[in-house]
């Protein structure tokens, strides 16, 4: 049995005072609605600026929220101006982080070599990656969307343990639903994430691929995660837009 997992993906939203105030507001919201935390795993990924506000919040009120890092450097330490290494992000107290977000393999040079790198040094700082993946909807129209998916996760996991494997995450976020309401039908979700647990379970085994939860992400909102959530291989969300709206959020974490 996997423990489903809601994260809320900020991206470039919210300095630390708003991102403070949106932890104590969810927390809030979750006690009052008698929120288990054993039942569904709630997750945070601000921007670096505010990790250590994040932190200190919850460690002060013994919070059961977990947080994490959007993106990670692969080197340890040294000359890397603006890098932000692994090993600083578990000293803030880290569990997750976000490897190959779409967004970041657009704007920014990581490829799949780099994208290893990251889940490596994810790995050895002893938090676990959660790995990004989706077609565009160019191979959805080719036909292509679960070769390509599928691929991704092979390319990114073809070096990595068994071990290792049992610990990634992996987010299936086709790129045309990301921040464009057009949310994944649950049979698509569902489609891609059985699909990548198939591959998983052939090449590491069917307890590596069992143990692992797939996330979807794209366009999630309270309307339509009941749905999403009821499919067998859909272990979670990573979720943008609606992820800013603390009711919102809280709400999606409810119906997980
Ligand atoms: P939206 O929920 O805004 O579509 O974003 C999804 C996403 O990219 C989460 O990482």
């Amino acid at each position: 049995v996997r423990t489903p997992l809601v994260a809320g993906n900020w991206k470039m939203n919210f300095d630390h005072l708003e991102a403070t105030y949106f932890l104590q507001k969810l927390v809030w919201l979750l006690r009052d609605a008698k929120f288990d935390y054993g039942r569904c795993e709630v997750a945070l990924f601000p921007a670096f600026t505010a990790l250590r506000s994040i932190e200190v919040l919850v460690e002060a009120d013994n919070l059961h929220i977990r947080y994490g890092a959007q993106t990670v450097s692969v080197t340890s330490q040294g000359a890397f101006t603006g890098d932000v290494s692994a090993d600083m992000l578990a000293q803030l107290g880290c569990s997750y982080v976000i490897v190959g977000h779409s967004e970041r393999r657009k704007y920014h040079p990581e490829d799949d070599a780099n994208i290893v790198d990251q889940v490596r040094a994810v790995l050895a700082a002893g938090m676990q990656p959660i790995l990004c993946v989706g077609e565009s909807y160019e191979e959805r129209r080719q036909g292509i969307e679960l070769e390509f998916a599928v691929g991704q996760v092979k390319d990114v996991t073809r070096d990595l343990s068994q071990e290792d494997v049992s610990k990634l995450i992996v987010a299936y976020e086709p790129v045309w639903a990301i921040g464009t309401g057009m949310v994944a039908t649950p049979q698509v979700a569902q489609e891609a994430s059985k699909a990548i647990r198939s591959y998983v379970a052939d090449t590491f085994g069917t307890e590596a691929a069992q143990a692992m939860r797939i996330l979807y992400g794209g366009s999630v909102t309270s309307k339509n995660a009941k749905e999403l959530i009821g499919q067998q291989d859909v272990d979670g969300f990573l979720v943008g837009g609606a992820a800013l709206e603390v009711d919102e959020f809280s709400k999606i974490a409810r119906l997980t």
